[in-house]
């Protein structure tokens, strides 16, 4: 599902220049929960960013789901980024503005999807999440918990078969970071590939494997129930 070969990030600013990954290697298969932890600073957004084409990488080969993510053109890029990954952020992310309902349609009205049809979607996913009796809420008028829940109602919309969360339950207290991971496992039961960024380590344990990473390299890899890789 994903493949990344000799993957390099260096931010340039001036004439300063920060490598926050080093030449990199990952395989993710289709189905898989894959946890990255690692503390501040070591290139965990970095390459959430990457893996979402959300950024570009410096050097190295990506393939996502059978593209070669390096040689598309831009407009080929933003396709394959809406149709195959759906995004989670720690901040939400959410139009202050809109509706619960109205975050959720979003998506759909961008991809050209009929107001009763994305309507429809999002009251079955606002469902989904718990939060049938909230469409007509404003965020503000929620808790970070049912912010989170919003943002991962918008991000299955499109029926994505790949779910990136960078520190989803960042801004979280226990108790609801619990009920996010429960309800990450719930999607990744239905079949969706999940990747999901914390420093926390309990976080981490949710996942079937778990990353390790420090200074933009992988540190190691382990797969529940197994040795190390
Ligand atoms: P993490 O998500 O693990 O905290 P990041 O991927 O955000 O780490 O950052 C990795 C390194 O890259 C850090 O040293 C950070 O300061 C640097 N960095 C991140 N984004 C930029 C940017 N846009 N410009 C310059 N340096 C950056
Ligand atoms: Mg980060």
């Amino acid at each position: 599902m994903i493949t990344l070969e000799g993957i390099t990030k260096v931010y340039k600013n001036g004439p300063l220049e920060v490598q926050a990954l080093m030449p990199l290697d990952l395989h993710i298969e289709k189905g898989e929960f894959v946890a990255i932890m690692g503390s501040s600073g070591s290139g965990k957004s970095t390459l959430m960013n990457i893996i979402g084409c959300l950024d570009i990488p410096t050097a190295g080969s990506y393939e996502l789901d059978g593209d070669p993510v390096q040689s598309l053109s831009e407009e080929e890029l933003s396709r394959v980024r809406n149709r195959k990954i759906g995004f989670v952020f720690q901040s939400f992310n959410l139009l202050g503005r809109q509706t619960v309902l109205q975050n959720v349609t979003l998506p759909m009205m961008y991809a050209g999807i009929s107001r009763e049809k994305r309507n429809e979607r999002a009251l079955e996913l606002l469902g989904r999440v718990g939060l049938a009796e909230r469409v007509k809420h404003r965020p503000n008028e929620l808790s970070g918990g049912q912010k989170q829940r919003v943002a991962i109602a918008r991000a299955l919309t499109m029926n994505a078969p790949i779910l990136l969360a960078d520190e989803p339950t960042g801004n979280l207290d226990t108790k609801s970071s619990y009920e996010i991971m429960e309800l990450f496992k719930e999607i990744h039961a239905d079949g969706t590939t999940i990747v999901l960024v914390t420093h926390e380590p309990d976080i981490a344990e949710h996942a079937d494997r778990i990353i390790t990473f420090g200074d933009g390299r992988i540190l190691s890899d382990k797969r529940k129930g197994s040795v190390s890789l």
